[in-house]
């Protein structure tokens, strides 16, 4: 009983969890569809739960008769999990295609009308199906893609009815999950930042860039490197530049008035922030309600701004800059490196990517390379920073080519907000 569905007899979910476990124990290709009635609320809704019932026991009698009658040469087992949910198993077959047609036999099964309290009716489903071990190996991760796959073929809407999982749907799926934490922690203005130092080198402290963080409403720490991008393809990315430039801004004018000292903010913009109509403003509104003068804010922005956009960008740079805003270029080496737009002048400082002090001292070339963007930065009057400095020798090797600025775990983590203000005041 306890592995039986009371209402369509059919096995349950606990039946479906063991012969799905027992099958990758035998660690033999097999495959889990998860299939789920499209409108079935609205069956419930209007003709009642006992109609909605008996739905359930027609369909479940079809599908029990196609899995009984095993003509295929392959074996399925067909379970209800749930509502209208139920799971299907599959193995012994060959080919995806033959794989898929015994999927079809399922939503065949659908075509013909059902007739409940004298009612004749047209019940579909969307099937969403992964297969052990290629695309997921536990029953957990299987079962899960599998609704993933549904999930993504009902919303679709097509006549089509069928899907396969694929890694897409999964970074579709974190996607839309990433997007909608980013849009409650711009609503909650929870976005927040760290700070991490910036050194001269000889250990003077030259100032702080700026980093957003962002948390899910569990608490979990999301990383940059994931919520950026995602940011920047849905359009938040001005937003949350935004919201770390303001809440910056105000922490550091703060600690400017306590402390008095002469420090940098450096803040990363993005191509479409900076863009926007209003950024030169927003910049202005910043400096004007703060105590920070003008060239003690650098603003960060990758090459990819000055190629892609160059004419325009360097209009909005020029104009911030003649305001006394300094600039960087963020990420140097690792995009166009174009020594053309490099020539106009359009920053004070060069920030050398992390890929290229990875590997400064693996041999005599990588670093030498290093040392011509060092000497190319100076010619064209900018100051250089290295990134991502985690190593003494890499300092050292830093040092020995004439590189101005260093920012890494070497000397400083990105940190809080309060353990950076203790770092200041400590030097006081
Ligand atoms: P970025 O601007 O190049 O920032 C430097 C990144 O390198 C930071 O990663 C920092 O934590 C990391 N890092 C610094 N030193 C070391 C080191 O010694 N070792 C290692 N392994 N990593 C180091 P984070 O905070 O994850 O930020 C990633 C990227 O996200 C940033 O790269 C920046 O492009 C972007 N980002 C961060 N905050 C903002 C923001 O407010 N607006 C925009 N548009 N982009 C942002
Ligand atoms: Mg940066
Ligand atoms: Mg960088």
């Amino acid at each position: 009983m306890s592995y039986t569905d009371a209402l369509t007899k059919l096995p349950n979910r606990f039946a479906s969890s063991d012969y799905v476990a027992d099958l990758i124990r035998r660690d033999e290709k097999f495959t889990v569809v998860s299939i789920d009635l499209n409108n079935f609320k609205s069956v419930n809704d209007t003709l009642g739960f006992k109609a909605g019932n008996q739905v359930l026991i027609e369909i479940s009698r079809r599908w029990k008769s196609i899995s009984d009658s095993n003509s295929a040469g392959y074996t399925d087992y067909i379970t209800r999990i749930n509502g209208d949910e139920f799971l299907l198993i599959i193995y012994g077959y060959c080919s995806e295609a033959e794989l898929r047609n015994a999927i079809v036999r399922y939503a065949d099964a659908l075509s013909d009308h059902l007739t409940v309290d004298g009612c004749d009716l047209y019940v579909t489903a969307s099937f969403g199906y992964a297969e052990y071990p290629t695309d997921a190996n536990t029953a957990d991760s299987l079962i899960s893609h599998a609704n993933l796959a549904m999930n993504e073929i009902k919303k679709a809407n097509s006549s089509d009815n069928i899907l396969k999982y694929s890694p897409e749907i999964l970074r579709n799926e974190r996607t839309l999950e990433i997007e909608n934490i980013i849009r409650k922690a711009l609503k909650k203005e929870t976005v927040y930042f760290n700070l991490q130092p910036q050194y001269d080198m000889e250990h003077r402290l030259r100032g702080f860039e700026a980093l957003a963080r962002m948390k899910d409403s569990e608490g979990n720490f999301i990383s940059p490197v994931e919520f950026i991008p995602v940011a920047e393809k849905v359009g938040l990315i001005d937003k949350v530049d935004s919201m770390v430039f303001r809440k910056t801004t105000a922490f550091f004018s703060d600690l400017i008035r306590k402390t008095g000292l002469d420090m940098t903010l450096s803040l990363n913009a993005s191509a479409r922030h900076l863009m926007k109509k209003g950024f030169i403003d927003e910049i202005r509104d910043l400096v004007d309600k703060s105590c920070i003068n003008p060239n003690q804010l650098e603003i960060e922005i990758t090459e990819s701004i000055l190629i892609d956009s160059a004419d325009k960008a360097l209009q909005c740079i020029n104009k911030l800059r003649d305001m006394g805003i300094k600039f960087a270029i963020d990420d140097f080496g690792t995009g166009y490196s174009s020594l053309s737009y490099l020539n106009k002048k359009p920053a004070n400082l060069l920030k050398i990517d992390k890929s290229f002090i990875d590997k400064i001292n693996a041999n005599e070339s990588s670093k030498q390379y290093v040392a011509a963007i060092i000497s190319m930065g100076h010619i064209m009057g900018l100051d250089v920073i290295s990134e991502g400095v985690e190593e003494e020798e890499q300092l050292e090797a830093l040092r020995s080519i004439g590189c101005d600025y260093v920012q890494g775990y070497i000397w400083g983590r990105p940190m809080s907000a309060e353990d950076a203000e203790k770092l200041v005041t400590s030097m006081i």
